[in-house]
């Protein structure tokens, strides 16, 4: 049996990731930081919950005591992440960004991810196949960045891009420093949820999928990657 807790599951793609591998016979935690919200999500979709804000060390602590009560865990799904919006709802550009903006920013999706690893190590190295997932975006590609044609190039903001770029470099160190572990990072895709004011271009289904797959690899499976659907994506 797998388990696999979920960070940010109680809602978008992290609840349909939720959903996905329930449905494969993981025993899932729901991982939420409102309490409310999380159980409801994890009775709908007969997974376990669990409180944890990635930005709390004694929320994270807490989780770590209770996983473990449950006997352990062998998935990591790095999924809560956030797009820091400023007046009008326009992200922060390279002209307007503070440092308070891009330190809320990497609260969550660079020290929140750092902060669960950690805590959750110890957990990880204990299961036969340990897996971590990093949930990042295509717009945390270099390449992409500097390449004219790409969409990524025409992303206004400068704060959820460089967060996202910091957890690629985390998930090849991390790679680096746990080989017995398959440590990835992913890109979901452009997707239809509160994080975007539901202007995604496509479903949480179809993001769903390549997290799926990759809390699914083997321990012959890639580490320290960078994928979406069709493969590898350039760092
Ligand atoms: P949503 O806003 O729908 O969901 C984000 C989830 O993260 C929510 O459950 C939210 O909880 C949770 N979360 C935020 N901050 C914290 C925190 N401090 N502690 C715990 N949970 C937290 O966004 P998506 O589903 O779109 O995003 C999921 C991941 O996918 C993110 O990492 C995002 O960057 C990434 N991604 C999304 C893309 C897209 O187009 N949507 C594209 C590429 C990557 P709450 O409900 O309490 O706010």
């Amino acid at each position: 049996m797998t388990t696999t807790l979920i960070t940010g599951a109680n809602k978008g793609i992290g609840r349909e990731t939720a959903r996905r591998l329930v449905a494969a016979g993981h025993t899932v935690y729901v991982g939420a930081r409102d309490a409310e919200r999380g159980r409801r999500a994890a009775e709908e979709l007969g997974a376990r919950f669990v409180q944890l804000d990635v930005t709390d060390d004694a929320t994270v602590d807490a989780a770590v005591k209770a996983v473990e009560a449950d006997g352990g865990l062998d998935v990591l799904i790095n999924n809560a992440g956030i797009e820091t919006r400023v007046e009008n709802n326009a992200v922060p550009t390279a002209e307007t960004v503070t440092a308070d903006q891009m330190r809320h920013t990497f609260e969550t999706n660079v020290f929140g991810v750092v902060r669960v690893t950690h805590a959750f190590l110890p957990l990880l190295q204990r299961s036969a196949a340990p897996v971590v997932v990093n949930v990042s975006s295509g717009l945390a590609s270099l390449t992409n960045l500097s390449d004219p044609d790409h969409p990524a190039h025409f992303y206004p903001g400068i704060a959820y891009p460089t967060s996202k770029t910091a957890v690629n470099m985390l998930t090849v160190q991390y790679a680096k420093a746990f080989p017995a572990m398959r440590i990835n990072a992913v890109e979901p895709g452009f997707t239809k949820t509160d994080l975007n004011g539901n202007t995604g271009t496509q479903t949480v289904e179809q993001a769903a999928e390549i997290i799926v797959r990759m809390a699914q690899i083997g321990p012959d499976g890639p580490t320290g990657g960078y994928f979406d659907i069709n493969g590898r994506l350039p760092w």
